[in-house]
């Protein structure tokens, strides 16, 4: 009836909203790429989008902090820690299972066939070695300073394509000794805006301890369990607000990016072969694997618990940051797939944080396209090396663009593959960057799914104990 329709539009209208906003963006890109605009003009074209962008990296910090304090004070340590088992558990499988399909796609489809004379780009970048990259991992957990890990970790400077991008890494797996450091160079990674972050590691790992402190502290840690849920709360109806922003932020995105794009009919063929691996292996990740795993855990139909999600997977692929996208990851949860908001509160941030499957993906599977446009054999140890290496690469990654690709040195200095090829990458990465962060987002939502399944017995009991301070409204 037509009430039964009004209900529909009313109950789906951030999707249908956001859907209509992707649409619009594709046209209005296409429509307006023959202007040929300057770099300058699209990005007075781009504005809102960029602003929906800043909006959203603008919750993240109180957003992540606030949820994990509340998320682990409303366990206790035994429902906590064993929600965190399934978690890393989830985490490591799918990271695992990720990697590895990374690597078949690309050793089956073998893009890099015929050596490297399509390309010229030449430049230096620097060299980590990957002891030093690991350590620096451990390191970002313990941010000696807490207030310093609230501030920018990367920064890049303006541009397409810039003349010089100079990013500046502190406390990140770059840094190896105190102070930051500094990578110039030439026509480097195109990036929207300037990119800040924060250093999610070091506050994941600071506020889940504090969290759980103050869960075992009963009425004397009460005051500030009440602040953080507090914040939290506020923070979430923040978010309400901008996500009636979003739709217009993303249809600008999308536009903007379209109109600036390379014409990809110049694109040499091994890149888009190589273009062509990545979004079949992110493919079978995202709709095979993942759906296939959450149905064999909870008998429930994935694509119903996908279809709850369309909102933030289409504002993971607007923004390239799955850190961004976290904000509107909350919502869609907890509100269209009501999942329990102790397990969204712990697991998301976590996720959002150190689980990346197409990440990890991409960075195993671009290190061995590299390999093989430089004719190199890689022995079986060699793509385990590559396949470890990709998963701390993603790990230490952080939510924002491309940061894979700069995590990727890691990757290919561990198997003495020359870092100066990422630049053969490069051009495409802009838009493989919007697809592996959607799986990303994917990947973290399903797994809040499945803890919360697998939890469900241990949440129960907290119910009967306490009477759900939390979840109530
Ligand atoms: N942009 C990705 C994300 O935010 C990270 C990456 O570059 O792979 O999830």
């Amino acid at each position: 009836s037509k009430e039964d329709v009004k209900g529909f539009f009313y109950k789906n209208a951030f999707v249908i909203l956001t859907v209509i906003a992707v649409i619009l963006g594709i046209a209005l890109g296409f429509a307006l790429r023959p202007y040929k605009m300057s770099y300058r003009d699209v990005q007075y074209f781009s504005f809102p989008g960029e602003l929906l962008m800043r909006m959203l990296q603008m919750l993240v910090l109180p957003l992540l902090v606030s949820s994990l304090i509340t998320g682990m004070a409303a366990l206790d340590s035994r429902a906590s820690g064993k929600m965190g088992i399934r978690a890393v558990v989830y985490y490591t499988t799918t990271t695992i299972i990720a990697v590895f399909i990374g690597i078949v796609m690309v050793l089956i489809i073998h893009p890099g066939k015929g050596g490297k004379d399509e390309f010229t780009k030449q430049e230096k970048i620097e060299q980590v070695s990957p002891a030093d990259a690991f350590l620096d991992l451990i390191r970002n957990m313990f941010p000696p300073n807490i207030v310093q890990a609230c501030t920018h970790q990367f920064k890049t400077t303006y541009g397409k394509r810039v003349v010089h991008v100079k990013i500046t890494v502190n406390d990140s797996i770059f840094n190896l000794t105190n102070g930051s450091h500094e990578i110039t160079r030439e026509e480097v990674i195109p990036v929207l805006g300037t990119v800040n972050s924060i250093n999610a590691l070091g506050l994941v790992v600071f506020s889940m301890c504090f969290g759980l402190i103050i869960g075992s502290m009963k009425e004397q840690g009460q005051p500030l369990k009440d602040f953080f849920d507090c914040l939290n709360e506020a923070i979430m109806r923040l978010v309400a607000i901008i996500m009636w922003y979003a739709p217009v932020g993303i249809m600008f995105l999308i536009a903007g990016k379209i109109v600036e794009m390379d014409d990809i009919t110049q694109m040499g063929s091994q890149l888009a072969m190589y273009t062509v691996t990545v979004i079949i292996g992110l493919l079978i990740h995202a709709i095979v694997v993942l759906p296939t795993l959450y149905f064999i855990v909870t008998r429930k139909n994935p694509f119903v618990f996908i279809g709850g999600l369309l909102q933030a997977l289409i504002t993971a692929l607007g923004t390239s940051s799955s850190s961004a996208t976290l904000p509107i990851t909350f919502k869609c949860l907890e509100e269209n797939n009501k999942v329990d908001k102790r397990v969204t509160r712990f697991v998301l941030p976590v996720g959002a944080t150190i689980n990346m499957d197409g990440t990890a993906l991409y960075e195993a599977l671009a290190a061995i396209f590299i390999a093989q446009v430089n004719n190199m054999d890689l022995n079986f140890g060699q793509i385990l090396t590559i396949s470890i290496t990709a998963t701390a690469a993603s790990i230490g990654a952080a939510g924002i663009p491309q940061a894979g690709l700069v995590t990727m040195v890691i990757v290919l200095t561990s198997v003495g593959l020359p870092t100066d090829d990422i630049t053969l990458i490069i051009a495409v990465d802009w838009f493989l960057d919007r697809l592996r962060t959607t799986t990303n987002v994917l990947g973290d939502s399903i797994g809040a799914g499945i803890v919360e399944h697998l939890s469900r017995h241990e949440l129960e009991v907290k119910d009967a104990e306490v009477g759900n301070s939390v979840v109530e409204e």
